[in-house]
């Protein structure tokens, strides 16, 4: 069997990862993205076959287009599209505004918000029934920091969560007489290398008491809400943003 693909940015770790596994489990051909950790994306990969799931890795920033189109591209030859998760997302060390770079600021966009925005342009491309395609979903990772803002944080990414959530509900919308449905999460706190990447590895943990379910959320509750959406229990679902946060 050749349909069925999913690709899913940032397939390598975290959320992405586990994702992988489970749109495998439920019989996905799983398209791994990964921005440059190849040995964490191949043993995703490993993963996935050794449950006699099938998975590519490939290599895609998608801050580059033409990254995008090489992955897009893989995955045509490895089946047909129907679903895509748009997980790949930055995050910044923790700043006020008043000190962020323009470049930091940028980056922040072009990966969070132009990415998802061109890798769901190449994923309708293939999936609208208007273009001869057979329908699919798009899930896009947004953040509870679109809510909340994050202050004295990263204003930015809670931005760029922002406009994921608008264009969950823009696209949604263009797209919904197509056969596609596109929907969102915003994730609290999950406990992946997310922090360490802003420069505090135990910054879930530190503000798990905030959160009314006084814990921190793993990457595999995420991917449960990930492939609920991607299924045809979710069928009558789109235009819509669910919150997986423990309450907040
Ligand atoms: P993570 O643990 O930092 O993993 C990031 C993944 O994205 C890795 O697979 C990484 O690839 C890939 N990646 C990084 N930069 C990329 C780029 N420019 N192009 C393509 N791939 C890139 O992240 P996570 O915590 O799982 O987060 C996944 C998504 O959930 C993000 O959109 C994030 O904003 C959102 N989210 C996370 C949390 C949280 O608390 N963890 C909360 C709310 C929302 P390599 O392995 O090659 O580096």
């Amino acid at each position: 069997m050749t349909d069925n693909v999913v690709v899913i940015t940032g397939g390598s770790r975290g959320i992405g990862r586990a994702a992988a596994i489970a749109a495998a489990a439920r019989g996905f051909r799983v398209v791994v993205g990964y921005a440059s950790n190849q040995a964490s994306a191949n043993e995703v990969v490993s993963a996935i076959e050794a449950s006699n799931g099938k998975a590519i890795a490939v290599k895609c920033d998608v801050g580059s287009e033409a990254d995008i189109l090489a992955l897009f591209k893989a995955a045509d030859e490895f089946g047909t599209l129907g679903a895509l998760v748009n997980n790949a997302g930055i995050v910044g060390p923790s700043m006020r505004v008043e000190n962020m770079s323009a470049e930091r600021i940028q980056r922040m966009m072009a990966v969070n918000v132009t990415g998802s925005i061109l890798c769901a342009r190449e994923a309708v491309k293939r999936m609208s029934t208007r273009n001869g395609g057979k329908g699919g979903v798009i899930v896009n990772l947004s953040s509870v920091a679109a809510k909340l803002g994050s202050p004295n944080t990263y204003v930015d990414y809670a931005a760029s969560k922002g406009a994921v959530d608008s264009f969950t509900i823009g696209l949604g919308y263009e797209v919904a007489a197509e056969g596609i449905r596109v929907a969102a999460i915003r994730p609290g706190l999950i406990d992946t290398d997310i922090h360490a990447s802003g420069g505090e590895p135990d910054r879930a943990h530190r503000l798990a008491h905030m959160v009314p379910m006084k814990r921190v959320g793993t990457s595999e509750e995420i991917a449960n809400a990930i492939v609920w959406l991607m299924s045809d229990e979710a069928s009558y679902v789109t235009s819509a943003i669910l919150d997986v946060s423990g309450g907040r």
